[in-house]
């Protein structure tokens, strides 16, 4: 008997995520490898989240509450927007999944970045819908060339700020251009995963457009900054009637009550969030010096990664790198096959780093 599938999900490419570190490790019978390719905090969970969770464990026999009345009101306090704006879920990556669920139907065009995060193109696929991919220019997300594919098809349009995977921001202006030209009716989505970590005071948010005359959603995660992404846990701000709607399509408990108990612990853990600040930012400048001197050349970015430009195979270094146990991720599901992409580790983490590199590109056995 032959299941009937879809064709667009027939032709689904599976996602790759980051190699866990359990995994490498029993692959290859070796031990304290690093990870270095998912874009985790790499300090660890904020301290007062592991503290906040440990004492809800004995509640875990109760559902959770399915309106996260105190994560949502604490979320509204710290953004300045009202609580019926918010829409938690499992990851900021379920809001993408509501959103194309809530809002599209098959043949509905959605306009995309490429190279940019593949779960749009794969979220909107699967719905039947069709994903209108427009390349970066100079690897910024090119606003002017994503207006030019508006078309009476468009229901929905995404721009990651900064963009992942190469770092970069869309200046204020270029978005206010553009927002003048996206109808009232199309979605705007934002992915903010990584706002928490740009330098560049410039850089513009959809926020500031929640309650103007287009239809702006911003998404944010806990995943990155706040160090949960073992938690399952991000948001999106948008105009109430559209969170009404997501609302009711949403599973009741969609966000379990640790990750509401931990994300409001971490939201108000003030000295993790500063630290892992410092952290990042002197973390990324100590790389790009040492990429500098190793003569290669790589993509300065405003989130807690960026790109390496290896000038050969990028895969045949992350296997050499994975070897020597260090992952991170080869930039060839993205359309830069020469490139790896590295998050900031610990400061002996990235030493290990620049050596393990070193070692992968010099083609020498390592002795572990
Ligand atoms: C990591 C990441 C996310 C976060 O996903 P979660 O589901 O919240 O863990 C969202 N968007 C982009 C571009 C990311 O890189």
């Amino acid at each position: 008997m032959k299941v009937k599938v879809p064709e667009y999900i027939a032709g689904l490419e599976p996602y790759v995520p980051g190699k866990p570190i359990e995994e490498l490790e029993r692959e290859y019978g070796i031990s304290g490898s690093i990870k270095l390719a998912s874009n985790e905090n790499p300090i660890g969970p904020s301290p007062k989240a592991v503290e906040a969770i440990m004492g809800a464990l004995k509640n875990l026999h109760r559902y959770p509450d399915g309106n996260s009345f105190r994560l949502v009101q604490g979320l509204a306090e710290k953004l300045k927007v009202s609580s019926n704006q918010i829409v938690l879920g499992n990851g900021s990556n379920e809001i993408i999944e509501l959103l194309v669920r809530t809002f599209l139907q098959k043949d509905d065009a959605v306009i995309m970045p490429a190279a940019s995060f593949l779960m749009y193109e794969i979220m909107v696929q699967a719905s039947g819908a069709k994903p209108v991919k427009v390349p970066l220019k100079d690897r910024v997300v090119d606003l002017e060339g994503m207006a030019e594919r508006i078309s009476a098809d468009t229901r929905m349009i995404f721009v990651n700020n900064p963009n992942n995977p190469t770092g970069t921001i869309v200046s204020k202006s270029a978005l206010e251009d553009f927002l003048e030209r996206v109808p009232r009716e199309v979605i705007l989505v934002m992915d903010e995963a990584y706002i928490e970590f740009v330098r560049d005071k410039a850089c513009p948010t959809g926020l500031g457009y929640l309650d103007g005359n287009k239809t702006v959603v911003t998404l944010r995660t806990f995943s990155k900054a706040y160090g949960l992404a073992g938690l399952r846990i991000g948001y999106g701000v948008m105009r109430k009637e559209l969170a009404g709607l997501i609302h009711r399509v949403r599973q009741p408990f969609n966000t379990n009550s640790l990750a509401q108990i931990g994300a409001l612990a971490a939201l108000n853990d003030d000295a993790f969030f500063t630290e892992t600040l410092g952290l990042v930012h002197e973390g990324l400048d100590f790389l790009y010096e040492q990429i500098d001197i190793m003569g290669l050349r790589y993509f300065p970015s405003q989130t807690n990664f960026f790109l390496i430009d290896v000038q050969q195979d990028a895969n045949e270094v992350f296997e050499k790198m994975l070897g020597m146990g260090v992952i991170v991720r080869p930039m060839a599901a993205y359309g830069y096959p020469a490139c790896i992409r590295v998050n900031v580790g610990l400061p002996e983490e990235n030493r290990r780093f620049i050596e393990t590199l070193k070692e992968a590109l010099s083609g020498t056995k390592n002795q572990v």
